[in-house]
């Protein structure tokens, strides 16, 4: 009976839109955050020619907030609001009429910080995209207290408010560092929250813990656009402070692969549709991946190392 229904839904409730988030574009001195213009129209370029729908993560979120398809749509978010976006990546989304999400270093933006754009250079990329907050301070909000978590957040709907008149109601995580606490804070501000997991989105992605592909270097989109979610069902990540004890969770597939930063990748064997991994892995960086995955299929948590 079960399979009977699968086979009667339509298809298309079973794909992934993928969102990207760029940084710098044509800006060399940082490989780790940067993307040429030449790839960057040449990856365009692909989307086009295989009929992806890029939109903007507004458009993106109300199709599934209402569960339309969503199969082959495409995001790009920026991160930061570096002049050389404005400069370099602009004008790529103006020449081939592509939209995109923009979340503002509001600090960087009201005080000129040298690599940053103005607020008239914001506004103007608002007329080709959308924008989004991404904190006043760019702090690591998991390292703040509560009330400084509010100030920094409410510094920054103060700015926009003060030079847009508006404020957006989407959020991305400065570094993509979160945890259950920082969450739960600014889901208080915004309804939209974007993290930096690698992953897809599907229609039942919420929306506050919403999955980004970084693209920089010499990424290849179209592997990229190969990742889809695996969708491990009541995943447990247990940990005792900073070392990870248990990893379990439901998954209707033979075998996966788990890595923990530093640790590497492990085969882990699934029994019954449950797999249940004990590393005993103490966490060596302060920010660290859990990756669970079996081909293109996916599933990134991001785990913070306490003090
Ligand atoms: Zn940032």
């Amino acid at each position: 009976m079960k399979r009977l229904i699968l086979f009667l839904l339509p298809l298309w409730l079973f794909a992934d839109a993928h969102i990207f988030v760029m940084h710098r574009v044509n800006d060399f001195r940082y490989p780790t955050t940067n993307i040429s213009s030449k790839l960057l129209q040449k990856d365009i370029k692909y989307l086009l020619k295989n009929h992806y729908k890029i939109v903007k993560l507004s458009t993106l979120v109300n199709r599934i907030r209402h569960k339309q398809n969503i199969d082959k749509y495409v995001v790009f978010t920026i991160d930061d609001s570096f002049k050389s976006f404005y400069k370099n990546g602009l004008p790529v989304f103006i020449i081939y009429h592509i939209p995109f999400t923009l979340f503002v270093y509001t600090q960087a933006t009201t005080e000129k910080y040298g690599d940053y754009m103005s607020w008239r250079q914001v506004k103007e990329c608002q007329k080709y995209g959308e924008l989004g907050v991404h904190s006043w301070a760019h702090p690591h909000l998991a390292m703040l207290g509560n009330k400084a978590i509010i100030k920094d957040t409410t510094k920054a709907i103060d700015a926009f408010k003060k030079y847009l008149g508006f404020v957006p109601d989407m959020y991305a995580y400065p570094y993509g560092e979160y945890n259950k606490r920082v969450k739960k804070i600014i889901n208080k501000f915004f309804p939209i929250i974007c993290n930096q997991n690698e992953g897809s989105v599907t229609l039942n992605t919420p929306l506050n813990d919403i999955d980004r592909i970084a693209i920089t270097g010499d990424v290849n989109i179209a592997k990229k656009l190969k990742i889809t979610h695996l969708n491990v069902k009541n995943l447990k990540i247990i940990r005792n402070k900073n070392t990870i004890k248990e990893i379990s969770g439901y998954v209707n597939k033979p075998l996966i692969n788990i890595y923990i930063t530093k640790m590497g990748w492990r085969w882990v064997k699934v029994k019954n549709e449950f797999f249940d991994f004990k590393p005993n892995f103490t966490l060596k960086r302060y920010r660290n991946r859990i990756i669970i995955r079996y081909n293109n299929k996916i599933d990134t948590k991001l785990i913070l190392k306490e003090k």
